[in-house]
């Protein structure tokens, strides 16, 4: 398909961070920018920040600056970061183009509707198909579009958690691109960017791992070459729990940015020199990208919170 072109590199790195300003930095979120960014500069690549804004509902007045705040204090460098909320028209587009060329429908069951009939999976429920076309409740097409999605199984290779597989169809359904409400779904948003900003390699948490499933079906449909994707494990707090916004992580405090570095990297299995816990960040970074291992992060199932840790 033709829309979004893919400023791709000649061959360079480019990879990403890509915030929902539904709250500010938390110790999880801040270890997400230092691997992804950590990945990229020992590639001698681009980093760049994407401002994931599309859910008006769930966004919290000033956490896009207070995210962007904290990303300067900890002296990460990126250029100018990319706003979703200015791209809904491409987004709508690809929308279209994927409704014309039939490989996505118009939904009108109610959520209710779904829930009374489908079984739930890693994803939320798995959406059975009620409203397919051809189905005797199409009569009346809703503002909701999902794409199809078929019986076959498919597989990428993850860089750090090796072959992942999934049979979209039985275990996820069709999925949404756009919901009800006219929001555009998160997926297909992802997918528009990653292949417009010619992301090259996706660094994300493992909690990320189905929703890359879904993605390489959207990359598939639009035509667009899938990027590389490593999925790394996640910060958890001491019950296993894993540190989110909805969980009430602690916001990072921006003033303590060279201690939290040291134990973003100390959480990543990085081991640097007790030394730099008081170092410039300028140092720190340069220590890091120079000492950067992700086979120290190999076979583990989540990551040490140190947020506790910082001084
Ligand atoms: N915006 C998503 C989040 O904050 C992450 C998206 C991604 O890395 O693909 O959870």
């Amino acid at each position: 398909m033709s829309l979004g072109n893919s400023q791709s590199p000649v061959g360079g790195y480019i990879g990403r961070f890509a915030p929902s300003p539904t709250g500010p930095l938390h110790f999880g979120s801040l270890v997400a920018a230092v691997a992804s960014y950590l990945r990229a500069k020992a590639n001698d690549g681009e980093w760049l920040v994407r401002v994931e804004d599309i859910d008006p509902p769930r966004e919290v007045p000033g956490a896009t600056t207070a995210i962007l705040a904290s990303l300067g204090a900890h002296g990460f460098e990126y250029p100018a970061p990319l706003y979703q909320s200015t791209r809904l028209d491409l987004y709508n587009q690809l929308i279209d183009e994927l409704l014309e060329a039939g490989l996505a429908y118009r939904c009108a069951c109610t959520r209710r509707k779904i829930e009374a009939v489908a079984r739930r999976g890693t994803t939320g429920l798995i959406y059975p198909g009620t409203c397919r076309p051809g189905k005797a409740n199409t009569a009346r097409p809703g503002t909701s579009i999902r794409v199809f999605t078929g019986p076959d199984k498919a597989c990428f290779t993850d860089e750090l958690q090796g072959r992942q597989c999934c049979e979209l169809e039985t275990e996820v359904g069709d999925f949404l691109v756009r919901r009800g409400d006219g929001l555009v779904a998160y997926q297909l948003a992802v997918v528009a960017d990653d292949h417009a900003q010619g992301i090259t390699e996706v660094v994300r948490g493992t909690d990320l791992l189905d929703a890359t499933h879904m993605q390489r079906h959207l990359q598939r449909l639009l035509e667009f070459q899938a990027p590389k994707y490593l999925h790394f494990p996640v910060v958890t707090d001491e019950n296993g729990t894993k540190l989110s916004k909805q969980t009430g992580a602690a916001e990072i405090n921006d003033k303590s940015a060279s201690g939290n570095l040291f134990q973003a990297l100390k959480s990543l299995q990085q081991r640097p020199h007790e030394s730099l816990k008081t170092a410039s960040t300028k140092d720190i970074w340069a220590w890091a990208v120079e000492n950067w291992k992700l086979s120290a992060l190999r076979g583990l199932q989540t990551l040490p919170d140190g947020s506790m840790m910082v001084q």
